[in-house]
């Protein structure tokens, strides 16, 4: 049977975001034995999220998790002064444990809901044996992020140049792990309370890794199959006008 990928993907309310999960559920439709947990940063499951899911035609679990008032960017913060979506990956990383039978062959994928992802790579993770990484596109302030060559599975050099001393120079699209490997570490988990830059690294060393025990894939590390790509904010600032001139508001 073909392992299956769970995929854990926070989300929360903006104008953008219904565009960006009809991009990325449109990618997953063509994933075969994936399941997606999608978590809202949200009080309460919103119709719309609940809504979309129930017509996107995928295998799916919908959780919610408010971010913590202290750790929520406000609208107008610079979007790296907090790490985003930490308490929603742990809830995902939650109904893994409580849900899915330890004898599941899988692997485990954290999926941003605005990257771009490349069909080609749902097949690379799918047989992961432990944990594997490989670049991430216009991250890092770089062209790529994480390995930058590799040989029969071997990570040689890391192409990174801000805080190279990370245990792990990589962004979250650039790595997933085998369940198993992910049961055995009962307290693996995301966490507010690291520097900056450090969320994926502090994930992956709660799992007991270090480089030297992450596979490179995708051709040797030398193709960018997952691009940290983000959708505009969209203003709106023209709303505000038609309401104003008693325009009624339509959806
Ligand atoms: N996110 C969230 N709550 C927030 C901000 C972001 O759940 O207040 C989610 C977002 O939908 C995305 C992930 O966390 O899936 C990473 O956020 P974002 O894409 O804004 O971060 P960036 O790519 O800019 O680092
Ligand atoms: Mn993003």
């Amino acid at each position: 049977d073909l392992p299956v990928i769970y995929a854990v993907t926070p989300t929360y309310t903006r104008w953008t975001q219904k565009a960006d999960l009809t991009r990325l559920a449109q990618t997953l439709l063509h994933v075969p034995n994936l399941h997606w947990i999608v978590v809202e940063d949200a009080e309460r499951k919103t119709p719309l999220v609940t809504k979309f899911l129930k017509y996107s035609g995928l295998q799916y679990t919908h959780l919610n998790s408010k971010t913590d008032a202290n750790y929520k960017l406000k609208a107008d913060d610079p979007n790296w002064l907090l790490p985003r979506g930490v308490a929603q990956r742990n809830v995902g990383l939650s109904w893994i444990r409580k849900n899915v039978p330890p004898s599941t062959s899988g692997v485990l994928y954290l999926m941003d809901d605005d990257n771009t992802y490349s069909l080609k790579l749902f097949e690379e993770m799918r047989t992961i044996a432990t944990a594997a990484v490989w670049p991430v596109g216009l991250t890092g302030g770089l062209k790529f992020e994480g390995p930058g060559s590799c040989s029969g599975g071997k990570v040689l050099s890391w192409y990174t140049a801000w805080k190279p001393e990370r245990p792990f120079p990589i962004d979250m699209a650039g790595f997933a792990v085998n369940l198993k490997l992910f049961f055995q570490h009962k307290n693996a988990e995301f966490s507010n309370k690291v520097p900056r830059g450090y969320l994926e690294s502090h994930f992956l060393t709660s799992l007991d890794l270090t480089r030297d025990d992450v596979e490179g894939k995708v051709e040797d590390c030398s193709e960018i199959l997952v691009w940290h790509t983000r959708t505009e904010k969209a203003t709106l600032k023209q709303e505000a006008k038609l309401i104003s001139m008693g325009n009624p508001s339509n959806p």
